[in-house]
This record gives structure tokens, C-alpha cells and sequence, in this order.
């Protein structure tokens, strides 16, 4: 898709110019205006208030130090961060990524992404992201505790359950969560839900675990029976093997489809047979090892070398729930030609442009992550209601609402594609429901 738009072309290059060298957040900017066009042309208002000018540009970005002791008594330095992107509809709400690949245009494109999505929730959360350069991997309990406490020393001067409360993301699970949650009060001897995903000893909510891929699987089957499919007796390959990925593999499961590889950003696994899912969970949740051990139980299955091997594997269904941009063109085409019909996105940003450009036009249903993967964000947000009240919601509650939002989220979708005239684009649908909903907001909040 090109821009056609001379307003809209202008505003993309001034984003680029002044975000050079973040190719991942012009990346994520150039496809929500794409979408935008059709709104640019049928709104001027939001034109005259100059919203699309404010939502590009976060409302604050904070970069900070984290230093930390390691188990040799030596100091280490990593780079904080925490983008607090648009709080027109309320506090801002996004996780907290630990990845060795995490710099400021990373957590701008996830922070950006997080808008729309919170957005599209139904839920009053608006948009940030965080993260760290620190990789959790191969480090210590001790060494993970004290860098989640030096990172949260400083973050916890920004944050609060009612202006800003992070969440988990790659590499932050419920041990990292746990550290900076115990900083926090700690620091501000205050007992508050100032982060979701906790454990639920401490205010954590039932089904935050299984919300991402639990919610993607949601997501798909409706837009599979919206369709005239659905999930029974289907192939699966999804990527990934951390927590969206291992969820969406037990609801997929228990749709009837089969998931037949993992993967993590070694290798993949393909187990023809169909994943063996508690030994996945055995190995990754409480090993913390690597996905290539599961042959040493199952030897019938195989283990590849490498990440985008995965994606030649013939499947009815891909679910990307690995990391941004991990499925290009060239793979795109490879699901096309060995029959893939629906790809919908568990990660952030998996697909390249050019790949969601195969999909579409090749007739691949498109399930975009804004939509499909916000089940996660939609459940801290319940996390964060249940907190507010002092009271845990069942298991079967959260989940119950959980499966309503997300077929409310694949309703506005297929609504907002079909009434700006893009039937069945539902990346299109996608940022179209969930821009307007903040740019209502800041237009009438005025200039701020
Ligand atoms: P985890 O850290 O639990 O798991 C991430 C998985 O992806 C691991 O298997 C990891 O392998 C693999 N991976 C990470 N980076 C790369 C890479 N550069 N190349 C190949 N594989 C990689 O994270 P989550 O499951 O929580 O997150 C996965 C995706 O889902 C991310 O895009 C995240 O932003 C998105 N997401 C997560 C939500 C949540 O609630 N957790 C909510 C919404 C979206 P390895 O162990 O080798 O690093």
C-alpha cells in the first residue's frame, strides 16, 4: 500500500526525519497511517485538531541507568527505558521488555502499537512500553533480582496504579514482575497495583498467564467462523515457545487443531504427531532450558537449526508469537504455496510490510497483533479493576470476560473495515476502531 494522501504524506516524512535510525517504529507509524487515510479524508476535524501530529509523538520518554552487581562482584551497566506514549483515554499501560535487542525505537514501535490496542479493549488504559538492554538468560536468580531492582529504583519515580502501571513482555515474566513489585513497595511503602501480571499470592489475577495466547486463539476462531471455518481438525505451526506461544498451543489444542512446531531463537521443533505440551511447559517454565531438549524425550520428533525454517512447514494456520519482523516476504510466500489460509499474530509487529502485502493478496485471512494479541493487555486491565476493588475474580470470570472482549474487539474490527469500504482487511479495521476512540478523546481534551 502507498500513501496517496498529501497530508498524510508530509506528516510521514516529518516522523521520519525526526525518529532517524528507528526503522521499527516508522515501520509500525507507516502502517496505521496507510490504514488512516479513508478517516483523513471522512474527518477533517481530527485534521483541524491536529491529532495525528500528537499521536505519533510520545507525551514523554524516559532513559535512564541501570547498574547492577553480578554474582563476580562486578558492576554491570544496562539502558532503562519507559515511553509513555498517549494517555488520552487513561493511564498509560504496556510491559516491560528485557531483550539484548531493546534500544529506544523498539520500545517506541511497542509503545505506539499499545495505543491502538488498549484502545480497541474496550478497557480505559492508555498507551507505554518499557524495557531494558538486559538479557535474563543464562543470569542467576540473584543477578535477575538485583538489576529488576536498580531498573525498578528508578522507574518507580514515573509509574503508579493510577498514572502508569507496566506489565510483563519478553523476557519479563512472573519472577521479574515479582523483583520490581517488591522494589516498588518497598521504595514507596505502598501496597498498590502498580504492575499486572503478579503472582497470585500478591494481587495477580487469575488467567493473566494464559490471557495472550489464550486471547489470540479467541480472536481466530472468530475470525475463522466469521469466514465459514474453523479450528477443528486444522494444522498449526506457531512460533516462539515463551508464554503467548505456550498458551495459544493449549487453546488451539483445545479447539481440536493440532500445533505441530515450537520454536525459540535457536531453533524449532516439528513434532508431526502434535506438540507434547507439559513436557513444553516442563522444559521452559520450569527449567528455563531450550526448546531442542525436547527430542531427548521425543525422538521421533525434529529439531532445526535457526528461526525461519519454521515457516516452511505445511500448516493450515501460522501463529506468529515469537518477536517482531520474524516472518519476511520470502516466508509469507512459502505459508502461500504450501497452502496456509489464516495467519493471525500473537507477537508485536511479526509480519514485515512485505509479507502483509502477501497475505492480502493472496486471500490469507489476516488476524493483525493490535486486535488478535491484545487479550493479554484486556486481562491486566481486569487485573487492574480486581486490585481497585480488593477483591479475585474465579478463573472461569476472567476468562469468561476475556472471550467477550475479544470477540468484541473482532466485532469492531470487521465493523470499521466493511464501513470505510475495506471488507475483510482487518489490520485496516483495526487501527481505524482503535484511532478513533483516542482521537475523540484528544480532540476533546483539547491541545495537550
Ligand atoms: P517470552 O519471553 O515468554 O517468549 C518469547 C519467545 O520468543 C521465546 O521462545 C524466545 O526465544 C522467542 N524470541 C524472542 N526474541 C526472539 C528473536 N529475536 N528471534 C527468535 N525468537 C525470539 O515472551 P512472550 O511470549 O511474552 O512474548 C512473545 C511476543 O508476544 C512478543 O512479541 C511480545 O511483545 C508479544 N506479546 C506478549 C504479551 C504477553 O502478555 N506476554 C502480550 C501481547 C503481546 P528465546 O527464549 O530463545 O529468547
Amino acid at each position: 500500500m502507498n500513501l496517496k494522501n498529501q497530508y498524510l504524506i508530509d506528516l510521514l516524512e516529518t516522523v521520519k526525519k525526526r525518529n532517524a535510525g528507528e526503522p521499527e517504529f516508522i515501520q509500525a507509524v507507516t502502517e496505521v497511517l496507510e490504514t488512516l487515510e479513508p478517516v483523513v479524508e471522512k474527518r477533517p476535524d481530527l485534521v483541524e485538531a491536529g491529532v495525528l501530529e500528537r499521536i505519533v509523538e510520545p507525551e514523554r520518554q524516559i532513559m535512564f541507568r541501570v547498574p547492577w552487581v553480578d554474582d563476580n562482584g562486578k558492576v554491570q551497566v544496562n539502558r532503562g527505558f519507559r515511553v509513555q506514549f498517549n494517555s488520552a483515554i487513561g493511564p498509560y499501560k504496556g510491559g516491560i521488555r528485557l531483550h539484548p535487542s531493546v534500544y529506544l525505537g523498539i520500545i517506541k514501535f511497542l509503545g505506539f502499537e499499545q495505543v491502538f490496542k488498549n484502545s480497541l479493549t474496550t478497557l480505559p488504559m492508555g498507551g507505554g512500553k518499557g524495557g531494558s538492554d538486559f538479557d535474563p538468560k543464562g543470569k542467576s536468580d540473584g543477578e535477575v533480582m538485583r538489576f529488576c531492582q536498580s531498573f525498578m529504583t528508578e522507574l518507580s519515580k514515573h509509574i503508579g496504579a493510577d498514572c502508569d502501571v507496566p506489565a510483563g513482555d519478553i523476557g519479563t515474566g512472573g519472577r521479574e514482575i515479582g523483583y520490581m513489585f517488591g522494589q516498588y513497595k518497598r521504595l514507596r511503602n505502598e501496597f498498590t497495583g502498580v504492575l499486572t501480571g503478579k503472582g497470585l499470592t500478591y494481587g495477580g489475577s487469575l488467567a493473566r498467564t494464559e490471557a495472550t495466547g489464550y486471547g489470540l486463539l479467541y480472536f481466530t476462531n472468530e475470525m475463522l467462523q466469521a469466514n465459514g471455518m474453523s479450528l477443528e481438525g486444522k494444522t498449526v505451526v506457531i512460533s516462539g515457545s515463551g508464554n503467548v506461544a505456550i498458551y495459544a498451543t493449549e487453546k488451539a489444542t483445545q479447539y481440536g487443531a493440532k500445533v505441530v512446531a515450537l520454536s525459540d531463537s535457536n531453533g524449532y521443533i516439528y513434532d508431526k504427531n502434535g506438540i507434547d505440551l507439559p513436557l513444553v511447559k516442563q522444559l521452559k517454565e520450569v527449567e528455563r532450558k531450550r526448546i531442542k531438549e525436547y527430542v531427548n524425550t521425543h525422538p521421533e520428533a525434529e529439531y532445526h537449526e535457526g528461526c525461519k525454517g519454521i515457516w516452511t512447514i505445511p500448516c493450515d494456520i501460522a501463529l506468529p508469537c515469537a518477536t517482531q519482523n520474524e516472518i519476511d516476504k520470502e516466508s509469507a510466500e512459502i505459508l502461500v504455496k504450501n497452502g496456509c489460509k489464516v495467519v493471525s499474530e500473537g507477537a508485536n509487529m511479526p509480519s514485515t510490510p512485505e509479507a502483509i502485502e502477501t497475505y492480502l493478496s493472496n486471500g490469507i485471512l489476516y488476524g493483525p497483533a493490535k486486535a488478535a494479541n491484545a487479550g493479554g493487555v484486556a486481562t491486566s486491565g481486569l487485573e487492574m479493576s480486581q486490585n481497585s476493588e480488593r477483591l479475585s475474580w474465579t478463573f472461569e470470570e476472567v476468562d469468561a470476560k476475556l472471550h467477550g472482549i475479544m470477540k468484541d474487539i473482532f466485532k469492531s474490527c470487521d465493523e470499521a473495515a466493511k464501513e470505510y469500504g475495506m471488507e475483510g482487511n482487518y489490520m485496516a479495521g483495526a487501527n481505524i476502531a482503535g484511532f478513533l476512540k483516542v482521537a475523540e478523546a484528544m480532540k476533546a481534551q483539547g491541545c495537550v
